[in-house]
């Protein structure tokens, strides 16, 4: 692996199973990237960089979100959706990361937003697919995302937010956008 050391690194902010999840998401994304034909490095550093803050102190995530003047809303949400923008000022601050795209895509990596690029959506879904995540209904989300990049990425954030819903769990807006982003491009593919 090119970026070993960067991986290295996530190793001491994260317990093992996150280590292997972190390291799972950046082979699923390398491959998703080569299979539709995106930038394969891209997708590696971002899968390797997406959950770097997961085990911050969440009084600091909560500093960084406001000195960063990110959106005010995500305070009201569970501290769970912080990691992921805070994860991107981390990238740029720490590892030096200027590509938009990669930022982009550990920014969104838990909600989704509206006008995803394909880096993006690659890293959303690898983060919910690759190999170590065995929740019931993984294998029709690993088929969906092998066989088509924009169903794979509606199945997805259709799965999160129905996960969300059934436990009565509040869903962030951008996720909202998401769906009916996908969804309304679909429509009209379709018409
Ligand atoms: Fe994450
Ligand atoms: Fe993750």
């Amino acid at each position: 692996m090119k970026f070993e050391s960067m991986l290295l690194q996530m190793k001491d902010r994260m317990p093992e199973r996150r280590f292997i999840h972190t390291r799972g998401v950046a082979e699923t994304a390398t491959q998703l990237a080569a299979k539709y034909g995106e930038d394969i490095e891209k997708a590696e550093i971002a899968g390797i960089l997406h959950d770097s803050v997961k085990y911050a102190e969440k009084s600091w995530l909560k500093e960084i979100i406001i000195s960063e003047q990110m959106d005010p809303m995500l305070l009201n949400f569970h501290h769970e959706l912080w990691h992921a923008p805070v994860g991107s000022y981390v990238a740029r601050q720490e590892f030096n990361i200027e590509d938009a795209d990669i930022l982009n895509a550990i920014q969104y990596h838990t909600t989704g937003r509206a006008g995803m690029s394909n880096l993006e959506k690659i890293v959303y879904i690898a983060d919910m697919i690759e190999p170590s995540r065995s929740f019931p209904g993984v294998e029709v989300l690993r088929e969906i995302a092998n066989q088509d990049l924009e169903e794979g990425m509606l199945s997805c954030v259709q799965h999160s937010m129905t996960f969300l819903i059934k436990k009565r769990q509040p869903v962030f807006s951008d996720s909202f956008h998401c769906y009916n982003d996908l969804i309304q491009k679909r429509g009209k593919v379709k018409e």
